[in-house]
Order: C-alpha cells, then structure tokens, then sequence
C-alpha cells in the first residue's frame, strides 16, 4: 500500500513528501484532539518500532490518576541529557502531538543526517528526555469537558467554578502546573482554569514527578538544556535575568538564537526572580542552573486549531535534535 502510494504521487507529480510522511506515521497530526488514550498508545507503538532507540518510563501519576512519561530517544546512558517538556498547560496540548511527532521523526531519521550531521552521532552523546504530556488531566478536561476528571469530588468542584473547560489550562484540581514551582513561589488565585499557584510549592504530584525526574537524571549526567513547549503567540522566552550564571546565560543565548532562526518567533523580555511566582522557566534556571528555553506555538488562541500544525511543524521539527547538536 506505502508503495502504491508513493507511486501514485510521483506519477501525478506531487511532491510524495506529504504521502510518504503520513503513510509511514504512528503519530497522526491531521485531527483536532489528539488524547490520553491515543497518546498511550502511541508511546507503545513507537518503542516497538524503534526498540533501539527509544525508551519510556512513567514518572508518576498525575492529580486523577493518568500516567505521566519520560521517553529518551539516544542513548539513556549518555553523558549529556537535553530534556523537552510540554503540555504543562492543559488547552495546549497541540504541544503533545508536536513532541510525539518530534519523537518519531528523530527515530524515523536516526541512521541520517540532519543539519548535515548524524543524527546517531549526536544522540550517542546525548539522550534527549522528552516528557510529552505534562498535564494529560487538563487536557482531558480542555478536550471532553469536566466528565473526564475520574475523581467524583474533584469533577465537581471543577464544575462549580463555572470556568470553560474548553480554555482550561490548570491540571484536575485547579492548580496552575506553570505556577507551582518552588522559586519565589507565594500564594495567589484560587482554585479554577487558570493562574492558581497551588497551596504550597510543588504540591502537585506532576509537577514533583518532573522534579523527581529531572533528580534522577542529574544523577546520571548533565542536563545541558531543557526547552518547554507552550502556546500560543509564536514567540519566545530565552532572556536570563541577572542571577543567571554566566554558563547557564550564554548556553541559554545560545538555544534561543537558534531557535529563532529556525521558528522566526519574537522573542519576549525576561521576568525578574522575584515575580517569577511559581513559574517553571525560572526554576530552570536559577534554581537548577540549567538553560532553558520556552516556545509558545501557533498564532491563535488555545487550544490552537490544527490547521496550524503544517506551519508549527515546518518551524519546529528540527528544534530538539538541533538544539542537541549545538549543546553537544
Ligand atoms: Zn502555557
């Protein structure tokens, strides 16, 4: 069938990019709500696929019981560990099928070369971590309404925020998972879609499970980055603040000049220590010492139509892999 296809569209003189991608997929990015349960079995298809290359490991489990993943594509063994994160906010899960996509496309190139590198020698050197759905019960809630928070009570006192689920950016309990960082964190907002910073530091379990995560893979290496994948505004965070280490400033200056090269997004003025409040960015950096880069994609609001992926895939596929090979 993948061959008759592919004749087909040399035949008809189309460019057969288009037909052999998506013939060749696992991971399909032409429809709207790419979910939990789609999500799961991907992450398996592509480990069978890929066993060579691509290993994945739950993390932890979020506020209403769904898996959270770390999927390492290189050798887990490395020195050297670059880690993506996205999804932390609920309504921008489009960042889930673009890592999931991202995945697939760095195992599906592995023996080639990319940027006129190769891409196995690159990733002999680094793992690349990439932790595709951050906030899976948010993105349940953003994609079927509040009927897909498991927990009884949870669903309704998420329901009686009055709050659309459709625009819901915070986890199954109301917490903000961008917010609850331990760096200058301080109480703020109340439980609901969005902007809540939790009742105490890191007191949601995604966002200790990526703590404890990152833990361990410090344990192993060096984190040499991390890019956090958000939308929407085709912009981009890449400025350190005075307290940035002088390492973690030009290495942090170093991935956004290229990430700016290839998305084109604006990039955005830094936030101060003191009002980072929570956030994941800052704890990056200033408490971890680890570069850090954020990406919001797409150009309209959340959740961003799918319209949108051909022009967020065409400036984001080469992110990781490019970015591993500058940090390498
Ligand atoms: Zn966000």
């Amino acid at each position: 069938m993948k061959k008759l296809l592919l004749i087909l569209a040399i035949l008809s003189g189309i460019t057969c990019y288009g037909l052999q991608a998506h013939a060749a997929s696992i991971v399909s990015t032409g429809h709207q709500k790419y979910n939990y349960k789609e999500y799961l079995s991907d992450l398996a298809a592509l480990q069978k696929k890929y066993p060579d290359y691509l290993q994945y490991k739950v993390i932890g489990s979020s506020a209403d019981g769904r898996k959270l993943h770390d999927v390492v594509v290189g050798n887990p063994d490395a020195k050297k560990h670059l880690i993506v994160i996205a999804n932390l906010h609920a309504r921008e899960y489009i960042t889930t099928q673009l890592t999931m996509a991202q995945i697939e496309y760095i195992c599906k190139n592995y023996k080639k070369k990319i940027n006129k590198k190769k891409v196995s020698s690159t990733l002999d050197k680094v793992a690349i971590h990439f932790i595709p759905s951050a906030d899976p019960d948010g993105t349940a809630i953003s994609q079927y309404g509040f009927g897909a928070i498991r927990s009884k009570s949870w669903r309704n006192k998420m329901k009686r925020t009055g709050a659309s689920s459709t625009t819901w950016k915070a986890n199954a309990r109301g917490v903000d998972l961008n917010r609850n960082w331990p760096i200058s964190w301080a109480a703020g907002g109340s439980r609901g879609a969005m902007g809540y910073r939790g009742p105490s530091a890191a007191s949601e379990p995604e966002v200790k499970a990526i703590i404890k995560d990152v833990n361990k893979i410090q344990k192993k290496g060096k984190i040499i980055g991390l890019i956090s994948y958000h939308s929407m505004g085709c912009i981009l965070y890449g400025r350190c603040a005075s307290q940035a280490t002088s390492s973690v400033r030009s290495k942090t200056t170093r991935m956004y000049q290229l990430a700016q090269k290839l998305t084109g997004y604006r990039l955005m003025p830094t936030e101060s220590i003191s009002s980072a409040k929570g956030c994941s960015r800052e704890y990056f950096l200033y408490k971890r010492h680890i570069p850090c880069i954020t990406l919001e994609v797409g150009s309209s609001a959340s959740p961003v139509p799918i319209s949108q992926f051909p022009s967020i895939w065409r400036k984001n596929k080469d992110i990781p892999i490019r970015e591993a090979q500058i940090l390498s």
